[in-house]
């Protein structure tokens, strides 16, 4: 359940970022840092809302918010 949310992905390309990359809490995975590709804006978003969603669920027991289109 809790593996969507906590999944980090690469905000360049949205490939999934390898554990090492988690622990420095690196925004985009080493092929994009190399190449310095811009983030993109709605992977960016997605991630930040992810974020957010993880929070709600942990601050209320009425379960997940499902009416994300
Ligand atoms: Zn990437």
């Amino acid at each position: 359940m809790s593996e969507r949310l906590g999944g980090i992905i690469c905000l360049a390309c949205g490939a999934q970022l390898p554990e090492s990359l988690r622990w420095t809490a690196s925004l985009r995975c080493h092929g994009c840092r190399e190449l310095e590709a811009p983030l993109r804006a709605d992977l960016a978003r997605w991630e930040r809302e992810s974020r957010r969603a993880l929070f709600e669920t942990l601050g209320s027991s009425a379960g997940e918010a499902s009416t994300a289109a």
